[in-house]
């Protein structure tokens, strides 16, 4: 059984331009802040640092919570300034324990009306996986995915990525002092409820490198939410030229959405190929900065029936990935209206899963997470269309990925 349960009430026709929220910000952008309102600069780094902490570790919704400020600064901040986090306009509880969050961002400018996204939370036994997306839409029109065909896209800031992760945190009472809600899975080794990041939602993280850079450097800060740069998985489509930067600046785990062992066959699914081909990408994989054993690259490859699902192009897989460190991850294709793809079927995802397993991978196809909330997305679906069969996507990928990265 699901959970259904209206999170807050329906916005304003008009959107309201609301005074900036200092949730998300990177150490300079809160020290901007403060020279705003007219802190010195001798003061701020100081002043930083417990915002810092009260944002990122304490998870506080109110400038008065900030007792080792002063009166007089936490007033001059309350004025110009909010802790909001995006505004949830709905939320699903699967039976499972997964949750999907429906986000609405605050308006960036007058004609915005606020993008909305959606973010998926897969709680398992021994870690939590929160999946993000790092643009409203995605320009890359891969055949096989639903965000493609979004024709609005612009990059999510890095405000509104990290807030992604400060959501969930909130919803699930995951900061000091902080209550779970009813009926939450609680981790059974003390550890946090969100415990790893995938950058799996919609967008081509690559595209918005700043942004998510950014991001990644506020999750992964040890003064505040903590998370460290091996659980986040930053997956790409295959922007080449910014995948030795992504290693050296961000240091996270990568994945690799390959779906296809040959040329002609991925220039239709992926057709940033055309651009980057297979040999230039894997090339790319073997000089991916940290690359071990120890910190291996996934790959993703979606089942299309009669397109990518043979034994021949399981054998072929495995060859191409010969020397790298690598994972497999075999996605069940999710279907949406309209799409000219089917998923495979189960015995052919299970040979195909075979012959990738005898060749010493893990590949875990697994059952799907939180299927009665999937199932109840037809109810988000009139009012965002566009996202409810990525919402489908995010959290079987999730899933996916989670059991990747565990094998
Ligand atoms: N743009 C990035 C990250 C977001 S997509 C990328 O492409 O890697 C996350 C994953 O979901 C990718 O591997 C993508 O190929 C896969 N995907 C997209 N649409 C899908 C669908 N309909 N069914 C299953 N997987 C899909
Ligand atoms: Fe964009 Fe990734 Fe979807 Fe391709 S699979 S259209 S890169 S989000």
């Amino acid at each position: 059984m699901s959970l259904s349960v209206p999170a807050s009430p329906a916005p304003a026709a008009e959107p309201v331009l609301r005074p900036a929220s200092l949730v998300g910000r990177t150490r300079a952008g809160l020290s901007d802040a403060l020279a705003e309102i007219g802190v010195s600069e001798k003061e701020r780094r100081m002043r930083v640092g417990q915002l810092w902490n009260w944002i990122y570790h304490y998870g506080v919704r109110d400038f008065s919570a900030m007792t080792t400020i002063s009166k007089v600064l936490r007033a001059a901040l309350a004025e110009r300034f909010t802790l909001d986090l995006p505004e949830v306009t709905a939320e699903q509880v699967s039976s499972d324990g997964t949750r999907k969050w429906l986000l609405r961002m605050p308006p960036v400018g007058a004609r915005d009306r606020g993008a909305e996204i959606e973010c998926v939370y897969i709680p398992e036994v021994d870690r939590g996986t929160l999946c993000v997306s790092s643009q409203v839409g995605c320009t890359l029109s891969c055949t096989f995915c639903h965000t493609g065909t979004q024709r609005l896209v612009r990059n999510l800031t890095t405000e509104e990525i990290v807030a992604q992760l400060m959501v969930a945190r909130d919803r699930l009472g995951d900061f000091p002092g902080r209550t779970p809600p009813e009926g939450a899975f609680v981790p059974n080794d003390g550890g946090r409820f969100v415990s790893n990041i995938v950058f799996m939602g919609m967008g081509e993280p690559l595209y918005n490198f700043d942004g998510v850079r950014d991001a990644i450097d506020v999750i992964s800060d040890n003064e505040g939410l903590s998370l460290g740069r091996r659980r986040i998985t930053v997956s790409t489509s295959g922007v080449v030229p910014q995948i030795e930067a992504l290693g050296a600046e961000m240091g996270t785990m990568l994945a690799i959405s390959l779906h296809a062992v040959r040329d002609d066959l991925r220039n239709e699914l992926v057709p940033l190929n055309k651009k980057y081909p297979i040999r230039d990408l894997l090339e790319a994989c073997r000089n991916y900065p940290g690359l071990s054993n120890a910190k291996r690259i996934t790959f993703e490859y979606v089942m299309l029936k009669g397109v990518n699902d043979s034994d021949a192009e399981a054998r072929e897989l495995v060859r191409l990935l010969k020397g790298i460190p690598a994972k497999i991850n075999l996605i069940p294709f999710n279907p949406w209206p309209g799409t000219r793809y089917e998923c495979s079927d189960w015995d052919r995802i299970e040979r195909f899963s075979e012959i990738v397993y005898r060749a010493g991978y893990a590949s875990p196809v697994r059952t799907p997470r939180g299927r009665d909330i999937l199932a109840a997305c037809g109810q988000l679906k009139s009012e965002t269309e566009k996202l409810s069969a990525r919402a489908r996507l995010m959290l079987e990928q999730s899933e996916a990925e989670a059991a990747a990265l565990a094998g």
